[in-house]
């Protein structure tokens, strides 16, 4: 069958793969062209024949970006409850109170991550890592999204819970483990023989608290065994961190790298109660060196953790040591532009003067930086031989002007509010700023309605998580 060729004439400007400088650059008024699902020529002039023209006027050319960590069977269905808990007890204890409240059945989990698969197309999201734990339907969701993605099934040996926020408790059920391992063993093998071709597995014990060593281990060997990518949260609370010290007289970092853990095909959501965080009372600042001299990648999420009023301490000195980094939503909005001016902000709020990132850092972190850990060269970049993963913006849009800089206008501006067009693989999954493949506005009726259900069947639901004004009669 003879390829099909689309071409993006003339485009005003590219944020292209520059092979021997390793970084991304601008180029000005030239075409990005692609042949079925790679591309076949970015900048200059693409002489060859063409299936489809679409006019580069007034629009910069995007590569897309990579969500390295994301929940979306959880984290849209949660809108307007968990926004404002805050930390009053250090840890999420009125979250924690909600989510044991607001349980989810298979259909809510369906509604909310149809919703957020369509949210993170339309604001520009081509290659996902779906953290979920399985559900029905499932991967046939996913292709129906068109999106590039991770699946990463998630298994845990213990139920987690908190009194006091200050502690967690554990009922740990090495079985239950067991089985959900065998379970995501075989969604995983399923999503790698999917014909859409493109799905990838990611091994993905939940949490390094929840799991036993051995789950621990046997997942280390599994990825080594697969060449899948191997994940987990860690270091991500000041109860964690104290309750692995009491455990095991290490930080989670070091315990993790005991284990063999560690290592260039691993990424840790979210690294951010480490040694040097400076809560910590721990002698010793050896987490991030570690982190570093194994090769392995951070996964950055600061919105759920600046909701909290916590941040990581500070991404700058992280990147300096040579830790890989990338971003993630891991909340809601999954917006990854406004995810990268966050990490900017804050990391320059935690580092004060001495901050050393900037908007080219982060861009790199959420495409290249992902790609890294992900084992592949062909994403989030254009560059020719890539996949056609691409994002158009519409400079012409008030939100882009003035233009300067468009990199800096959408990260630090307009977000995703100027993205016309998305593709991924070479096919267009966003038209006109329109998410093709999944109905959007009805994904969100769909969400409304199950979130509405399921609250209704929680007593006290105003109670746990309060209004953001007063409700007085009408
Ligand atoms: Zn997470």
């Amino acid at each position: 069958m003879p390829q099909a060729v689309t071409c993006i004439r003339d485009a005003s400007w590219i944020i292209a793969w520059d092979v021997s400088r390793g970084e991304h650059v601008y180029r000005r008024d030239g075409d990005v062209a692609w042949a079925d699902d790679r591309l076949v020529q970015v900048g200059g002039h693409y002489g060859g024949t063409v299936t489809r023209e679409i006019s580069g006027r007034d629009r910069l050319v995007m590569p897309g970006l990579i969500d390295i960590h994301c929940h979306p069977t959880q984290t849209p269905i949660f809108k307007g409850f968990v926004e404002e808990y805050g930390n009053p007890r250090l840890f999420f204890s009125g979250r924690q109170h909600f989510r044991q409240s607001f349980i989810q059945d298979s259909a809510a989990q369906y509604a909310s991550a149809r919703y957020g698969l369509a949210e993170m197309l339309a604001a520009g999201t081509t290659t996902i890592v779906d953290l979920s734990h399985a559900y029905p339907g499932w991967l046939d969701l996913l292709s129906q999204s068109g999106l590039r993605v991770w699946v990463g099934p998630m298994f845990r040996s213990a139920r987690w819970w908190t009194d006091t926020g200050q502690e967690i408790k554990y009922d740990f059920a090495p079985d239950l483990g067991r089985a959900a391992f065998a379970e995501a063993v075989s969604v995983m093998a399923e999503a790698e023989r999917h014909p859409s071709g493109r799905f990838s597995a990611m091994v993905a014990p939940a949490q390094v608290d929840t799991c036993t060593p051995e789950l621990l281990i046997d997942s280390v060997r599994l990825a080594k065994d697969t060449g899948r990518p191997l994940f987990t949260h860690a270091a991500q609370s000041y109860a964690e961190f104290n309750g692995m010290a009491r455990r095991h007289d290490m930080t989670s970092v070091a315990w993790l790298h005991s284990l063999d853990f560690l290592g260039e095909r691993t990424i840790l959501g979210h690294a951010v109660f480490t040694d040097e965080h400076p809560w910590m009372q721990w002698p010793t600042r050896e987490d991030i060196e570690l982190l570093a001299k194994t090769g392995t990648t951070v996964a950055h999420c600061p919105t759920v953790f600046a909701r909290d009023g916590t941040l990581l301490h500070h991404l700058g000195a992280y990147m300096d040591a040579g830790v890989n980094i990338a971003i993630g939503t891991d909340t809601h909005p999954q917006n990854m532009l406004e995810e990268i001016r966050l990490a900017e902000t804050l990391a320059r709020v935690a580092a004060g003067t001495r901050h050393t990132t900037s908007t080219a850092r982060l861009f790199h972190a959420a495409t290249i930086g992902a790609a890294k850990l992900l084992g592949r060269d062909d994403i989030g970049r254009l560059a020719e031989g890539a996949k056609a993963d691409i994002v158009l913006f519409d400079l012409a849009r008030p939100e882009m002007q003035p233009l300067r800089d468009p990199l800096r206008t959408i990260v630090h501006s307009a977000a995703e509010r100027a993205i016309s067009d998305v593709f991924v693989d070479g096919h267009q999954v966003v038209g006109e700023g329109r998410v093709l493949t999944i109905d959007w506005p009805q994904a969100a009726r769909a969400l409304a309605a199950e979130q509405k259900r399921i609250g209704d069947g929680v007593a006290d639901l105003d109670a746990i998580a309060p209004l953001s004004l007063p409700m007085l009669a009408s």
